[in-house]
């Protein structure tokens, strides 16, 4: 019959796998069920028991969240500083840091984290959060209120008496994890890239013990560190049941929690439809220079070039005849981003004044240049997620070492990606780039100080995780 009914496969690649639950508003977040008209379904499912536990979070959240009794109740508790006992709703309050592609890592690190603990996550919806992301949990509002009662909590460092590792080394909570006095309602947790000893403990058992008795927990961090949740005895257990394909953490919650606003929905789909749809293969390019200089850098463009030749991403031109002719109408489109256009133009001119060696038809595409970062800037921030998800789009991948943005594109995709070494005294690195072996993000600063493991033993479970020989 036509009309009636959805057939199951439709309705099944609209949730992504079961990823999604069903009865969202599809008008206010387009996106959330339309992904799969422009995403291939993935080859990597998630495991029923993720999908359970998701649906279970779900319930917690809309129990715990914003205007609920539960909430008031807890706020409450947290003015009082008193009484401080955990309850049925605990929170995780995640800082808004860092640039947009650390964001989206460590938003998703705290959710695993929230699942972990049985938290509810609460993110600041600073730094335009609100207005890229659709909310991710059904009935309920995953924005902490402007209103929080803790107002400093974005000003807290490694350094503040707030801070747990702070209270470690003060001596206010013991390196065992017991205290000397009552336990405080919220601590603030410091996980980014300038942590010290103490606030690592965090990843050690005992410590996870004793933040188990706090309510309220505030987070920053810009590290994606969900690896090492992998290396704590106590959620070993239930993230392999979780993820028993241990490098698609990413790929599954990214997909899961990160749904782009109808704003940003607008700038996505305008620019596939007219410049990427109709293409045979898509190939993206991020370039990201990590450099005082702004560029474009001669050896980045070599390296480039050298990358998409080597692994033949892109045919080489002929340089010694003006038209090549081999019935070939095969159409490559490459979509480059970079916050620099010197790059795009160079190519795609290169691409027009001589024809590829095998007749292939290809078009180059940049959708911005908007020369510096600018993370604070709304529509500077609409744009690059909106590139982020449009890179993810891509069949083949190339991507630049030691950048979250790329990260992010990379794991949403699930491709494994080419990744480009990252240059040293800007000379182009030969080779000058690699596939990865995990389309997982890296976590760039792990703990090697672990009480409890030891360095060795903590290198070597990474590189069984990922399979690698060296990290
Ligand atoms: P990372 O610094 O590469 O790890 O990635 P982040 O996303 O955390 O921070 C870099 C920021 O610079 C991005 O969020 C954007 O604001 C900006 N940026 C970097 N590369 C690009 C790009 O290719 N396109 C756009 N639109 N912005 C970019």
């Amino acid at each position: 019959t036509y009309g009636t009914s959805v057939s199951p496969k439709v309705q099944k690649d609209k949730l992504i796998g079961g990823l999604l639950a069903p009865g969202f508003d599809e008008q206010s977040c387009l996106s959330r069920y339309k992904s799969a008209l422009y995403r291939k379904e993935s080859p990597h499912m998630p495991s029923t028991y993720l999908l359970e536990r998701l649906r279970e979070h779900e319930f917690l959240q809309k129990k715990c969240g914003p205007h609920t009794e539960a909430y008031k109740e807890a706020v409450e508790q947290l003015k009082s500083g008193q009484d401080t006992k955990v309850g049925d709703c605990n929170y995780l309050v995640w800082v808004a840091y860092s640039g947009l592609g650390n964001r989206i890592l460590t938003i998703t690190s705290a959710f695993l984290y929230a699942i972990l603990t049985n938290r509810v996550l609460l993110v600041d919806g600073d730094k335009g959060t609100a207005d890229l992301f659709c909310e991710p949990f059904p009935d309920t509002s995953w924005l902490l209120p402007p209103d929080f009662t803790i107002k400093q909590f974005k000003n807290f460092s490694s350094g503040s008496p707030e801070s747990y590792g702070n209270m470690l080394k003060t001596g206010v909570v013991r390196p065992d994890g017991s205290s000397k006095g009552p336990s405080p309602a919220f601590l603030y947790l410091h996980l980014a890239h300038d942590y010290d000893a103490h606030d690592k403990l965090f990843f050690c058992e005992n410590n996870q013990q004793y933040l188990q008795k706090i309510p309220w927990l505030i987070l920053r961090s810009d590290n994606y560190f969900v690896p090492s949740l992998f290396l704590i005895p106590a959620y070993q257990a239930e993230l392999i049941r979780l993820f028993p394909q241990k490098d698609a953490v990413f790929h599954h919650l990214g997909r899961y929690l990160f749904h782009p606003t109808n704003v940003v929905w607008g700038l996505i789909t305008r620019y596939y439809d007219s410049y990427l749809a109709k293409a045979d293969e898509k190939l993206g390019i991020q370039i990201r220079v990590f450099d005082t200089e702004p560029g474009p850098f001669q050896h980045v463009l070599d390296q480039v070039l050298a990358c998409t030749l080597k692994e033949k991403l892109l045919p080489d031109i002929n340089a010694q005849q003006p038209i090549v002719s081999t019935g070939n109408v095969r159409s490559k489109v490459i979509l480059i981003t970079s916050l620099n256009s010197g790059y795009y133009e160079t190519i795609k001119n290169m691409y027009w004044e001589h024809p590829t060696m095998n007749g292939e038809i290809i078009s180059f595409h940049q959708p911005s240049h908007e020369e510096h970062q600018n993370s604070d800037r709304k529509m500077h921030n609409i744009k690059a997620w909106a590139e982020i998800y449009l890179l993810s789009l891509s069949d083949v991948m190339i991507t630049s070492a030691w950048s979250t943005f790329g990260y992010v594109a990379q794991g949403l995709s699930g491709l494994k990606t080419w990744l480009m070494f990252k240059p040293e005294n800007r000379t182009s690195p030969d080779p000058p780039c690699q596939q990865v072996m995990s389309m997982e993000p890296c976590f760039h600063a792990p703990p090697f100080y672990d009480a409890e493991l030891g360095r060795e033993q903590i290198q070597e479970s990474l590189s069984r995780m990922y399979n690698i020989v060296k990290i």
